[in-house]
């Protein structure tokens, strides 16, 4: 039986180096701490990140509980952060946000009712107050480029890849995971890929990862370079490439934000965009992670196979979700509770 999409080596390797990072973050041999949040498939509009590393101060993650589990959105950030210590009419209080202030009144009224941003009217003005410093949590952020199979033509596919991560610098480090093979020289080593880029090699079998190759520091602080064009050589010479300039406070918003989405989704959202209400929906155990297994077809589904017009999509039964069986709600919500439960039990204390 065979599911349109089908198995995804790439999307199952992806979270098992998710779950090795939540493990063992760092990979180094110093016996340093740093605790860390990990999420998936998050970015900017022009790049996406496999896995993301987010790693944070105890104390001001802490802080940042009180925000609630919900994100931070660019507006809301727009807002909190400057919230001031005493009630003050919200345009004294706030920087010029560069788009019409009607919609910072909406944000206001947003984070008043998600209970975070104390507000009130005076004299036909809104006067903001904050309810807690918003603290600064975020202490790097590192991404991962996931390729299992890291051919010579793969390489070749991401090596642009990585030099736009290395020129703008969005990311404090940057690094590729790829599957270990039995090769005295690990064949990822030999590929011509930025050396400011680490490489990770993760054994399938135990789900350990050995570092091949250490990554530069990025000035994630400093100004940064969005490569918009390459050059390309013609028989004529060399094209002009085309490059954009990244200033340090695009950079400054841009990271808070994927930090905050990687603190509300962490890695295993993939159940929101999947079917766990399909009866064939399983999470099977892999080494350390628990992977989503599709019993109709005997193998990892991808999320774009596993949607409601998967020809082999079956949904529970009504009366499964009905009396408590066998968990209130049913499997499907019983196996989202499941992994937003192991979420929670996995962030950094
Ligand atoms: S779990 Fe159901 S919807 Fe998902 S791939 Fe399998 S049969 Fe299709």
């Amino acid at each position: 039986m065979n599911v349109a999409g089908g198995s995804d080596p790439e999307f199952v390797f992806e979270l098992r180096t998710c779950r090795w990072a939540e493990r063992e973050w760092p990979p180094t041999d110093d016996g340093g701490v740093r605790p860390a949040i990990v999420a998936r498939q998050l970015g900017t509009e022009r790049r996406r990140w496999d896995t993301i590393v987010v790693e944070v101060d105890p104390e001001g993650l802490r802080r940042r509980r009180r925000f609630g589990p919900r994100r931070l959105d660019s507006d809301l950030l727009d807002v909190i952060p400057h919230a001031p210590a005493d009630w003050t009419w919200y345009r004294d209080a706030l920087p010029d946000p560069g788009y019409p202030w009607r919609y910072v009144r909406e944000s206001i009224h947003r984070a008043d009712d998600r209970g975070i941003l104390d507000v009130r009217k005076r004299d036909n003005r809104i006067q903001i107050r904050r309810k807690w410093a918003y603290p600064d949590w975020v202490e790097r952020i590192v991404a991962v480029e996931n390729k299992p199979d890291l051919s010579a033509s793969a390489a070749r596919d991401l090596a642009p890849q990585l030099e736009y991560d290395v020129a703008l610098s969005l990311a404090d480090e940057v690094w590729v995971a790829t599957r270990a093979t039995a090769e005295s020289v690990e064949p990822a080593l030999l590929e011509r890929l930025p050396v400011e880029a680490g490489i990770l090699t993760l054994d399938s079998r135990d789900g350990d990862a050995e570092v091949e190759w250490f990554p530069r520091n990025l000035d994630a602080d400093a100004p940064g370079t969005r490569i918009l064009e390459r050059g390309e050589e013609t028989e004529y010479g060399t094209t002009a490439g085309r490059f954009e300039y990244a200033d340090p406070d695009w950079k400054r918003a841009k990271r808070l934000e994927i930090a905050e989405r990687a603190y509300e989704t962490g890695w295993r959202d993939y159940a929101e965009t999947m079917r766990p209400d399909c009866r064939h929906f399983e999470l099977g155990r892999d080494g350390r992670a628990l992977l989503p297994w599709c019993s109709a077809t005997d193998c990892h589904q991808t999320s774009a196979a596993c949607s409601g017009s998967c020809p082999e999509f079956s949904p529970e039964p009504p009366q499964w979700r009905t009396r408590g069986w066998p968990i209130e709600g049913g499997p499907g919500k019983g196996i989202r509770r499941l992994l937003a439960d192991r979420r929670e039990r996995n962030r950094p204390e």
